[in-house]
């Protein structure tokens, strides 16, 4: 098994050196100095005065992701993960692909086919918690509304701002970004935005303002030079091609130089913090692994709210217990589509926003009881 190490990076390089293990001020003026790459960046020709018109709480956060601390991996950690979850998957691949396959027998004329059985976060979270939810969330189809759609036009207007020329509010960059994915023929939203009538163009683009203006309000500017990349897409085919693990990350920073971590990956929350979200982020990181052979080096889940970064730092053993537990969510996944046994039923937080709640007597319980206390 392989070993973790602590970066030696620039001996004389602080903080403030090499931010984000992107050399902030080393990198001098951004390619278009007269054009503050973000909102809240009201002067880039030079990376101090940048850093001297960072709020506190910018400030704090920049002194947080930009730690020079910058783990060393095994380069043969990733291929050792992919061989575990390879051997370990197999067992649920084939049972998926024989009740799939019994399913959908395939004409005489036709060639074999299988249809791969897609895992996300959110799938992985859900099994693990109420498995009765689960199923019934999966026989849910899947429909754009403004609260589904204003992550990802979110993250585009974010997107834009790192080479937006001028002083653009954060409404100014949710209108483009709503232009672009409604004329983008590969955006799944595409068709939803193309058809919204006024009022709901206009809720969605509050929504989203809200967050891109929150965003900007607590997150350093973005440079170029840290290399952003919003809903940065990580993907496994494992157990040849019938499991397929994908995600997409709010905001990857960063990059790895060889076998030293330098990648930060950060997810966007409304809201109040859950323990699921650390988990979400933990199986990005064992993508993110998968894909590029070195680990990222730091998890974020950043509370647009509060403008609060809850971080975690990437290690070995995240890295293999993240594995263990998708491998298990696998498993419970194929018995429970399979129809091997019954789900079970776990009450939680989660039961107030379940599908089920007015008829699932156990939540109902659950619910009246928290309401009473
Ligand atoms: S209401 Fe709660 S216990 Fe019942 S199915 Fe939903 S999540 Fe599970």
């Amino acid at each position: 098994m392989s070993g973790t190490t602590s970066g030696d990076g620039d001996p004389g390089a602080g903080p403030s050196d090499e931010l984000l293990d992107l050399n902030l001020l080393e990198n001098g003026p951004p390619a278009t100095p007269t054009a503050p790459a973000s909102p809240g960046a009201p002067d880039r020709a030079a990376g101090a005065l940048v850093e001297e018109r960072l709020t506190a709480t910018q400030r704090s956060l920049l002194d947080q992701l930009g730690t020079t601390d910058r783990p060393r991996f095994d380069p043969g950690l990733g291929p050792e993960l992919r061989h575990e979850l390879e051997t370990s998957l197999q067992g649920a691949a084939e049972a998926y692909d024989q009740w799939w396959t019994a399913a959908n027998p395939p004409r005489d004329d036709e060639e074999p086919r299988f249809d791969p059985l897609f895992v996300s976060k959110h799938k992985i979270s859900q099994v693990h918690g109420c498995e009765t939810r689960y199923l019934a969330d999966e026989q849910e189809a899947f429909t754009w509304t403004v609260a589904t759609a204003r992550g990802i036009v979110s993250h585009k207007a974010i997107e834009l701002s790192i080479a937006w020329r001028g002083q653009p509010t954060p409404l100014d960059l949710v209108h483009g970004a709503i232009d672009r994915l409604e004329s983008d023929p590969y955006a799944r939203v595409a068709e939803f935005l193309q058809t919204l009538d006024e009022a709901t163009r206009a809720e969605l683009m509050a929504q989203a303002n809200d967050r891109v203006a929150a965003f900007f309000d607590g997150f350093p500017p973005l440079r170029r030079q840290w290399r952003p990349v919003t809903e940065a897409r990580v993907r496994a085919d494992l157990a040849d091609d019938r499991i397929v693990l994908s995600g997409k990350v709010d905001l990857s920073l960063g990059y790895a130089r060889g076998d030293e971590a330098g990648r930060v990956l950060l997810d966007m929350k409304t809201g109040a913090p859950a323990p699921t979200h650390v988990d979400d982020l933990r199986f990005y990181a064992l993508l993110e692994t998968l894909k590029s052979g070195t680990p990222p080096r730091m998890l974020v889940n950043y509370y647009l709210d509060g403008g609060e970064a809850r971080t975690e730092a990437v290690t070995e053993d995240l890295l293999w217990s993240t594995a263990q537990r998708t491998v298990d969510a696998v498993g419970k996944i194929v018995e429970l589509r399979t129809a091997h046994r019954e789900p079970n039923l776990k009450v939680g937080p989660a039961c107030r926003w379940c599908v089920l709640r007015e008829t699932c007597d156990t939540g109902r319980e659950y619910l009246e009881e928290l309401a009473a206390s």
